[in-house]
Order: C-alpha cells, then structure tokens, then sequence
C-alpha cells in the first residue's frame, strides 16, 4: 500500500499526496558569492533539480539570498542552524522553505517567531533531524543514534511546531549508516503523514557514495516511502541530480530521457561498448524525451535488445548496425558510430 503522506506546497512544486518524487540538491558555493550561487543554481535547474538549499550561515548570506531569488525560477530552502534571527531574515529575503533541526534552536519563543513568520508568508519547513545533532536527551537514553532514537526526535518536533497550528511540514531522519536510515524512515513513516524528505547523509565520494545513496533511497522509495529526495555526494551538486534521477528512472519513478542500456562485453564484443555507451551518455543527459537506447557488441543479444530499445546499435565485424524501432536501418562505419547515434538520439526526441 502507498504511504499516504499530505501536500505540501514549496514555491510552485508539490511535495508529497501521491505527486512525483521532487528530486533537490544543495549548493556548495558560498552563499554570500551570489554570482557562484546564481550560476550553480542555473546549473542545478538544467540537470533536473526541482528545489535547490542554500546554505546560510550569517546575515550576509541572507542579503545575498535577496539577489539570489530574483535572479533564479526555483524555489529555494535556506539552511538554518542555531541563530534563529537568520531563518527570520532568510524568510523575509524570500525563500520557499527553510529547512530547520529543532534540536539546535533551543528557545521556544524563537522557534514560535519562526513559525509565526513561515505562516505569514507561505513558507514551509522541513525539520532535518540528523544522527550527528540529535537532542542530548535522546541520545543519552538511547547511548548513541539509533533508528528509534531519530524516530523520537522527529516526532518531537512535529509536535513541537504543531503546536503553533502549523501544518506546513517535510520531515527528515538522515544517518549516514544506511541500515539505520531504512529503519528510521519505516517506522516514521507508520507514525505521521507529513511527506518525507529522504536521504543518506555523508554519503561520500564517488563509487561509495552513489551506491550508499542509492541501496537506501532506493530500497526505501522500493517500499513506496519517500516524497522528495536528495543524493548527498562529496562532489559537483550536478552529479547529486543525475544520481537522483538515475535512481527514479531506474524503479521506474520517473520516465523522462535517455536510458543507455549497454551489455558488459566478453571476448565476442566487435565495438568498444564502454567508450561508445559513456560519451553517449554524457552527451544526452539533458535530453527530456525518455527512450530507451541499446550499445550491444555483438549479434549475441543485440537483436533481442534492439527489439525492446527505441534505438538499438550492434556491433558487427566491420560496422555496426543501426536499428530504430526494431528495425534495420543501416550500417554505421566504426568511426562514425558516436556521432551517428548521438544525431539519432537528437533526431528522436
Ligand atoms: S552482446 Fe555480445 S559482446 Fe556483449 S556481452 Fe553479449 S555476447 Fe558479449
């Protein structure tokens, strides 16, 4: 059964009630750099990203937020810790939703002029509970940062904002253990209806980071939890949003660009289906219209592949074949076949 989570609204995208998977990053830029900040956020949009956070650290970067808005289509979250006067200011600069952990605004009265502020102006909030910021009193009843112990924060802190009859709530539980943000996300998931904001936090470099990201947003959105993600990668946020969006397209979440299906060559590959099916890749990412585009090595099972793909490309002894649509359209001279099929891609879209 879907879990059933509310609408939230942030700027013009929908999170959560059934509405596709928002997928969102964050810049690394200093925020204060408006000028690094307008043009990552830019390139954040062209990759896909549907909400970008920013990070705030002083008054300053509130001022530069100001600029930020007016110079980009996206909503934007401003990344608020401690000083409850900057997410007040990030408000009053325009931002769509401020992304708080409850944990380290210890004041009441100031949490309350925050969420006073977020009803008067349409703002949203996500409460980002964090293994490494959980409250001193969770942690010592559960000694270290379980699944329940996020469980027990989260749920605290809905409660806490409610009280001030706010509603406007994402929730998240990050850890950068995968098992224990699975299970925090579970038994979260059985306890409120506010949509989920899902993630694994310091995921890491490279081949580590991806796979961490996407075992545990995978297995979770598999198990239908989960309303918007972000991949948290020590690298180019742009690679954050590809990553993202090959774990949708790959549970078939979103159908949206090109899917490269390449096989993994043996003894009998006649092209270099590596280099081919990577430079075809990298030059279609941004390419919206979703097809299915199959590099074989061989006749193996190029034919069966060719028939499922749009476009289908099989390694032959000389040349290669094209074939579209499951049909035979010509061959391709070996030293053509990158260019030919990148022109095919563009051709079907
Ligand atoms: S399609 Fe051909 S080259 Fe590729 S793995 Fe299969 S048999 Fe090997």
């Amino acid at each position: 059964m879907p879990k059933k989570t509310k609408t939230i609204k942030v700027g013009d995208v929908l999170i959560g009630g059934g509405n596709p998977i928002v997928i969102q990053s964050m810049t690394k830029t200093s925020t204060k750099n408006a000028p690094a900040t307008i043009k990552q956020i830019n390139e954040l949009k062209k990759a896909g990203c549907q909400l970008v956070r920013l990070a705030i650290k002083d008054i300053i970067d509130t001022k530069a937020l100001r600029q930020i808005k007016a110079k980009t289509k996206i909503p934007l979250v401003a990344d608020i810790h401690f000083d409850y006067q900057l997410a007040l200011a990030a408000i009053e600069s325009g931002v769509d939703k401020i992304r708080l952990n409850p944990g380290n605004i210890n004041d009441k009265q100031q949490l309350k002029e925050i969420i006073e502020a977020c009803k008067s102006n349409n703002v949203a909030v996500r409460i980002g509970i964090n293994a490494g910021s959980l409250e001193k009193d969770i942690l010592k009843k559960y000694k270290k940062a379980t699944a329940k112990a996020l469980v027990e924060s989260g749920l605290r802190n809905i409660k806490l904002i409610e009280k001030f009859s706010f509603r406007d709530i994402v929730v998240s539980l990050k850890s950068s253990s995968v098992p224990i943000t699975i299970e925090a996300y579970q038994l979260i998931s059985q306890k409120t209806d506010y949509p989920l904001h899902v993630g694994i936090t310091e995921a890491g470099i490279g081949e580590p980071g991806i796979i961490k990201s996407s075992v545990g947003i995978g297995s979770l959105l598999s198990q239908e939890i989960g309303d918007t993600i972000r991949v948290s990668l020590t690298d180019d946020p742009v690679k954050e949003v590809w990553v993202a969006k090959e774990i949708l397209k790959s549970l078939e979440l979103i159908k949206e660009g090109v899917t490269v299906i390449a096989c993994p060559m043996c003894g009998r590959c006649q092209i270099d289906v590596a280099a081919i099916a990577q430079e075809v890749y990298d030059k279609t990412r941004n390419i919206k219209t979703p097809m299915k585009v199959a590099i074989m090595g061989c006749e193996v099972n190029g034919p069966g592949e060719a028939r499922e793909a749009d476009i289908a490309l099989i390694g032959g002894a000389k040349e290669a074949a094209l074939i579209i649509n499951g049909k035979f359209v010509k061959n391709i001279p070996f030293k053509n076949i990158v260019q030919e099929l990148i022109q095919q891609i563009k051709n079907y879209a």
